[in-house]
């Protein structure tokens, strides 16, 4: 059973309530449930350990008395009389009054927070009741979790979903594999991976996992080239797709730059070629790839063959689709958008053109990859700011059962050593110059301190009828650490900017509101946005100059540069603000570098160098592939081996053959599933 196409609801216990709130968390299939895996783990605190002063702890406590409560205006605190191991303390809840009923004498629950001695108190973050006769384990899974969602629950419905369902995982490591790396089964793994009883099972669980889902995308890549080798596409004429390029080119509204037309000289012969084209253009944000993607789709169609362009959010499609409308829609070609939420009969329309040849190109999000979308010809695949060999891309392969050509577009180039341990010796195209004229984006870096400062700047960019980005590294705010979150800045905005509208956005809220609020900022309608790093992708709004970073140690080099590219895209310079206090010697270099360089390439360089232990390269928005586990710079080893193994099975017979490799060969597979060789 495929576990990722069972939708969650299928699990006792979670309704459409519940499921919507693990949407947030990108979690819809049970699989999801069970691959969702703790960010750390908590060592438990033991009865024989004294309470320590001011740590985060995790600790079992009995209510031993009733609750006396405090009202400030909205703000409540909650006292309740503990025992924690042989100690008497006041638990402390904050805004929690509604817990109250369920604080009864005698009660056992598991309290995450900080004992503080001189109060003898303990401030309590997060609470789970535990059940009578349950086993106290002595490491408690810590997970990503939104708000709306609390860790008993959490944890409670991955219980439920490994009850149910923890006998379906398909393994799909075979035995000679498992037994050469003495690697454990998935299902074993991934009870220890939730339920972990001791550091080893720790330590096992993700060197299943990870060497697990390293191997899977190394079939991915070689199954790619492997299909690739093994495709025959009709070939075009050179001179004739280079005409057609050149016609689009002298009709656009500046000259390229070397870079640009670099990329695409290199690219007709390869489309033109019999072997379809896998190239991944790499280009700093604002280095104009949109018009050598363009180039190419021009040409293919002139030949009169399609293009499908992605991108992955509705605003990008938006934008995109309007510079074709501008570039490519006089030169003859006919385009349409396709994108979430359409009127059906508009859909249905494109769609029968599509089909019926009667679109040149069409410029979408993930949509395009539906089964219902089908092609007439279609030779060209770009791929716009999507993760590299993005889930998207494979499944609209897949739909439409050939390889056509494909270009790959991302703004992260990665550095030469990281691509050949990943993809090996892929093609890569990189524009290192940006068009003349550009004004380069005054960075500058200012304590937390000085923030009031900041906002009179922001005032007084808004005041020249500017519009200002404000991003922040979290959604809500937490009692566990000081970083400013979205919410909370947007309320103090409201008052600080007042005059202006002050707008919202994050990753928490449905697509269909965020494209609402982006579409505002994009009409001037918001003057200042407060938003997390999801506008770090491509989204273009000239208007805006103004870039503040908040708690900018707390990202990496990548994003930190991407969310920069956003502002300073039009007549006006751009600012980028970069809030920060002391914090780790890696996060001042990475500061210290961005004051330095606007070059992506120096930077992603040193990005890697810089990144200390633990912190996980990029994330969805980076251009690198996306781990649940993994991280590629902490496990190179692992990648090193998956790779090899890899590289062992795309080359042997008996991978394409054996039953035991059934569900391993779903990787390395492009093409039509309902092909022999999946399902022999
Ligand atoms: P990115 O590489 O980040 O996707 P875009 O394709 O969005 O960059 O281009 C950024 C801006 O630069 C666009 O407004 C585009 O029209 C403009 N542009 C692209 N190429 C040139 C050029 N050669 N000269 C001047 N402006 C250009
Ligand atoms: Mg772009």
């Amino acid at each position: 059973m495929d576990l990722f196409t069972v939708d969650v609801t299928n699990i006792p216990g979670i309704g459409p309530a519940r499921a919507k709130r693990l949407a947030r968390l990108q979690i819809t299939s049970v699989g999801d449930v069970l691959f969702y895996f703790p960010a750390r783990y908590e060592r438990v605190h033991r009865e024989s350990d004294p309470l320590q002063d001011g740590v985060q702890a995790v600790v079992e406590a009995v209510v031993s008395g009733s609750a006396s409560v405090k009202l400030q205006g909205k703000r409540s605190t909650m006292s309740v009389p503990m025992k924690i191991g042989n100690s008497n303390v006041k638990a402390l809840f904050f805004n929690q009054l509604y817990l109250r009923h369920q604080l009864i004498v005698g009660r056992k629950l598991r309290l995450y927070g900080k004992f503080h001695e001189s109060t003898q108190s303990f401030m309590v973050n997060r609470y789970e009741v535990i059940k009578p006769g349950n086993r106290i384990p002595e490491f408690i899974p810590i997970y990503k979790l939104t708000k709306d969602l609390t860790h008993s629950a959490f944890r409670g419905m991955i219980q439920d979903a490994m009850r149910v369902y923890a006998d379906h995982v398909e393994d799909s490591l075979p035995m000679n594999i498992r037994e050469r790396f003495k690697l454990r089964s998935l299902r074993e793994a991934m009870i220890c991976a939730h339920e972990p009883k001791s550091e080893e099972d720790i330590r096992q669980a993700h060197r299943r996992l990870v060497f697990g889902e390293f191997l899977h995308f190394q079939l991915q890549v070689l199954g790619f080239r492997r299909m690739r080798s093994q495709t025959q596409q009709v070939t075009l004429d050179e001179q004739d797709l280079k005409e057609k390029a050149y016609s689009f080119i002298e009709q656009l509204p500046f000259a390229l730059t070397k870079g640009q037309q670099h990329a695409i000289q290199t690219m007709i012969p390869e489309i033109a070629s019999s072997s379809p084209m896998h190239r991944l253009l790499q280009g700093d944000v604002g280095s104009g790839k949109t018009a050598v993607a363009f180039a190419a789709i021009a040409a293919v169609a002139g030949l009169g063959w399609q293009s499908a362009y992605m991108v992955p959010t509705t605003i990008l499609a938006m934008q995109q689709f309007e510079v074709a409308t501008s570039w490519l829609v006089p030169l003859g070609l006919r385009v349409a958008l396709l994108i979430g939420g359409q009127d059906v009969s508009l859909r249905q329309s494109i769609l029968a053109d599509l089909e019926a040849g009667k679109l040149d190109l069409v410029i979408g999000t993930h949509v395009l990859a539906q089964e219902q979308v089908h092609f007439k010809n279609l030779r060209l695949i770009v791929t716009d700011e999507q993760h590299r060999f993005g889930v998207t891309t494979r499944k609209l392969l897949r739909a439409q059962g050939i390889y056509p050509d494909v270009l790959q577009m991302t703004a992260t180039p990665i550095p030469r050593t990281l691509a050949l341990t990943l993809f090996g010796d892929i093609a890569v195209t990189s524009i290192r110059e940006l068009p003349p004229g550009r004004q380069p984006v005054e960075t500058k870096l200012y304590s937390r301190a000085q923030d009031a400062a900041v906002i009179t700047l922001v005032r007084t960019e808004l005041a020249k009828g500017r519009q200002a980005f404000m991003v922040t590294p979290r959604i809500d705010p937490t009692e566990e650490s000081d970083m400013t979150s979205a919410k909370e800045l947007y309320d103090i905005l409201g008052e600080e900017l007042a005059g202006y509208t002050v707008g919202l956005i994050h990753g928490g809220m449905p697509e269909r509101e965020r494209t609402l609020v982006m579409q505002k900022f994009v009409h001037g309608d918001i003057a200042a946005l407060v938003a997390t790093t999801m506008i770090e992708v491509g989204v273009s709004v000239p208007n805006a100059t103004m870039m503040v970073i908040y708690d900018a140690d707390r990202f990496g080099l990548a994003t930190l540069h991407q969310l920069r590219g956003r502002v300073g895209r039009g007549a006006y310079p751009g600012h980028c603000i970069l809030l920060a206090n002391k914090g780790s010697d890696a996060a001042q270099e990475r500061l210290q570098a961005m004051l330095h360089t606007q070059d992506g390439f120096i930077l992603a360089q040193q990005d890697l160098t810089l990144r200390g232990p633990g912190e996980l390269l990029g994330d969805r928005q980076s251009g690198m592939p996306v781990f649940r586990l993994g991280d590629i710079v902490r496990d190179m080893k692992i990648m090193e081996v998956a790779r090899q193994v890899a590289s062992e099975l795309v080359h042997d017979e008996e991978f394409w053959l054996l039953p035991n490799y059934r569900s391993l060969r779903k990787y390395a597979y492009v093409g039509n599933t309902k092909d022999l060789y999946v399902d022999s």
